[in-house]
């Protein structure tokens, strides 16, 4: 009897998670509605990020995907680093835009807080970030990461 009790109950719930899924994309990982209306086409390469905000959204996308090729390339020459190593076993589990601000047509900072988990914990990363402007296109220069 208690093993035909929790057949009953754990069937219907993998079934209506299963219709959630295909009815409902994922939501982007930097909080918008979807990936694929949100920061995918800026990811693939397919559009151009039209201010420093979008940009920052999208490279913390790209963080939480694993998509170093982007972030490499959205990161101003000056300050580039050779390459992207991410933590291993890192999840990053959300994001919130603080501030944008505009300082002239070129240049603008971002601060923001991302959430992300290793191992179980959680951990805040707050951060106040440079963008600059370079030939119509927005790049990370660096951050200022403060000290939970
Ligand atoms: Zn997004």
């Amino acid at each position: 009897m208690p093993a035909a009790t929790a057949s009953w109950w754990h069937r219907p719930a993998a079934r209506s998670e299963r219709m959630a899924r295909t009815r409902r994309p994922e939501p982007c990982p930097c909080g918008g509605p979807t990936l694929a209306a949100c920061c995918a086409p800026l990811l693939a390469g397919k559009t151009l990020a039209g201010d420093a905000e979008t940009l920052m959204r999208s490279r913390y996308s790209a963080y939480a995907t694993g998509n170093a090729e982007y972030l490499l390339a959205t990161w101003h020459p000056t300050t580039r680093p050779q390459r992207i190593d991410f933590e291993a076993g890192c999840k990053w589990i959300g994001l919130t835009v603080q501030a944008h601000r505009r300082l002239d047509d070129d240049h603008a900072e971002v601060a923001f807080v991302a959430r992300y988990r290793i191992g179980g914990r959680a951990y805040r990363l707050t951060e106040d970030s440079r963008f600059e402007r370079v030939d119509g296109c927005w790049y990370y220069v660096d951050g200022r990461v403060a000290a939970d």
